[in-house]
């Protein structure tokens, strides 16, 4: 696989695969009683140890092994983030098969097309998709059989769908005899595809290798900082990107391992933060607004829960500051996509920024952060020519580094490196100490009279304001500008604002003529899979919009 010169001295350490399975080797050998506690789709708590599930993920292993899975099969699931899955991300990537987590939020028509181009040859799904696989399942082209991931007296009586077996009798059918197989750590352990927002989705196959080195880059403590000591929960999806490599770094740091299965609202959560004692979180903004939201009307304090990554899109500075502030939990702002695995930068604070005031940090904080060793990026122009890291020119982002992918699954959309540097489609700014902050995605920037105005920057000043739940910017036609802002807002419940209210609180935060031309008051936003404001079927939706100016 290496393209480079071989020195004449080569090292002498031994060369051993850097493979999934070795994690679960060494969190069952290190921490076999650790503890793994799961909110199920039945509505209980499970509870085992890392023990239980490595030796379960051989049972599993063995048993796909009997159903003809090779090197190499993809193995789709449908699955919340519980212990059933985790076992199924060892087993499969484990046993040289591929994992395939697919994105039950996604319609039936995108998942039949995802599940035939990437041939999955089973799908294993957790009880709460039985309607949506039945309403699929005739349209996998690849598919021999389907594994429901539950209790064996909760399988259903009768169902369209063909070959489908019990999780359970698959796991009590084999024995925990299987020893993980040693091969080419380049071999794919999992494959995730793009939410596909404009267009097919595209896969992005991860390695072994590049799971392996992120899994050790993202547990550093200026990136997630996973630690022993720590009580994870992530409530970040195990179906969108490897729920950001936390079912791999924790395990190998051997923190205890708290799943919320399908219950992401803020009461459960809340509930579940406290009753395990949760001291490390990751999420997207719109989980937060959730949790935050059910917290302040029940006027409730978290007892153990201290720190937390926020990432997949912009945190909004009003919510760090409240979970900063009001709650005293440390918030680290991390930026990353499925074409990186997904981590490519977190914001912490170093020695020198000891002597700022409260709000020079918190302008540190609310940036992406820092490149985390492995990912390098640059800012370029149009023309490719690289930009100068001075705190005010923004550019497109390139990046590059061993868990950057290098081409799509089956090479769809052909050639997608620039120099060896992978376009992420974002727009940003870095400070000269390395600090990155996205103003945009490129196809989100609003262009008015020939200059760029960033949405983002526009959104989290809105966002600011005690009336508003939820913003969203994007630019509309106009005659004389080509495109304006147009400010589309959801209020807090039981809270106003008016137009005028909200325009005036632009002033003196940003350059006038970047203040919004009008303001819409909607229910609610479009949310994506991803939980991601869909900022194109928001333009869709005011297309035919009317400034005020215009
Ligand atoms: P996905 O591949 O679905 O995870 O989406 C990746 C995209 O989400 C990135 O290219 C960014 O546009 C956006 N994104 C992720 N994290 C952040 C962040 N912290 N701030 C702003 N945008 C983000």
């Amino acid at each position: 696989m290496s393209e480079y010169p071989k020195s004449p001295l080569m090292g002498q350490m031994m060369s051993q695969p850097l493979l999934v399975s070795s994690i679960i080797e060494h969190a069952d050998r290190h921490f076999g009683a650790n503890e793994i506690v799961s909110r199920r789709v039945e509505g209980d708590i499970h509870r085992y140890t890392y023990r239980d599930c490595h030796r379960r993920a051989r049972q599993l292993a063995n048993a796909l092994e009997k159903c003809g899975v090779r090197m190499g099969d993809r193995i789709a699931t449908l699955a919340w983030n519980g212990y059933r899955h985790l076992e199924a991300y060892y087993a499969v990537s484990g046993s040289g098969a591929v994992l395939h987590t697919i994105n039950p939020r996604l319609t039936p028509e995108h998942i039949a097309y995802i599940a035939n181009h990437a041939e999955d040859q089973f799908l294993m799904f957790d009880l709460t998709f039985l309607p949506l696989v039945e309403a699929f399942a005739a349209h996998c082209t690849t598919i021999k059989g389907y594994i429901l991931m539950c209790d064996k007296d909760r399988m259903p009586a009768s169902t369209k769908i063909p070959n489908l077996q019990c999780y359970e009798d698959l796991i009590e059918a084999n024995s925990a005899d299987y020893v993980w197989p040693l091969f080419d750590e380049n071999s794919a352990a999992t494959l995730c595809y793009t939410s596909g927002t404009t267009g097919n989705p595209k896969g992005a196959l991860y390695s072994h290798r590049s799971t392996i080195l992120h899994a050790y880059a993202s547990a550093m403590p200026d990136s997630l900082c996973v630690s022993g000591r720590d009580t994870v929960l992530p409530v970040v999806p195990m179906f969108h990107v490897n729920a950001w490599g936390l079912p791999y770094s924790v395990l190998l740091s051997g923190a205890k391992m708290v799943f919320p299965g399908p219950s992401l609202d803020g009461k459960s959560l809340y509930e579940l933060f406290e009753s395990e004692k949760v001291t490390f979180s990751a999420g997207v903004p719109t989980v937060w607004l959730g949790l935050l939201t059910y917290m302040a009307q029940n006027n409730l304090k978290f007892s153990s829960f201290k720190r937390t990554v926020i990432g997949g899109s912009a945190c909004p500075p009003a919510m760090m500051k409240t979970l900063r502030h009001q709650y005293g939990i440390e918030v680290v702002h991390a930026w990353g996509m499925t074409e990186m695995s997904p981590l490519g930068t977190a914001c912490t604070l170093q020695t020198k920024h000891d002597a700022m005031s409260e709000d020079e940090k918190q302008a540190v904080l609310e940036t992406q952060g820092h490149a985390i060793f492995g990912v390098d990026m640059k800012i370029v122009d149009d023309a490719g020519v690289e930009l100068p890291w001075d705190g005010k020119t923004y550019g497109n982002l390139l990046v590059k580094g061993p868990w950057v992918i290098s081409s799509y699954f089956k090479n769809e959309g052909g050639d997608v490196l620039e120099n060896g540097w992978f376009p992420t489609g974002d727009v940003a700014i870095i400070s000269p100490d390395g600090y990155m902050r996205i103003t945009d995605r490129s196809k989100d920037v609003i262009k008015s009279g020939g200059e760029w105005i960033g949405t983002i920057d526009l959104e989290n000043i809105a966002m600011g304001h005690p009336a508003v739940q939820m913003a969203a910017c994007i630019g509309v036609v106009h005659p004389k500008w080509d495109e304006r802002p147009l400010l589309i807002v959801v209020k807090k419940p039981g809270q106003d604002v008016s137009k005028e209210e909200l325009l005036k609180f632009y002033e003196g935060k940003i350059a006038k003529w970047w203040t919004p031309d009008d303001v819409e008051f909607v229910d609610a936003l479009p949310i994506g899979a991803t939980g991601k404001i869909l900022k194109n079927k928001i333009r869709e939706q005011f297309k035919e919009y009317k400034l005020p100016t215009a």
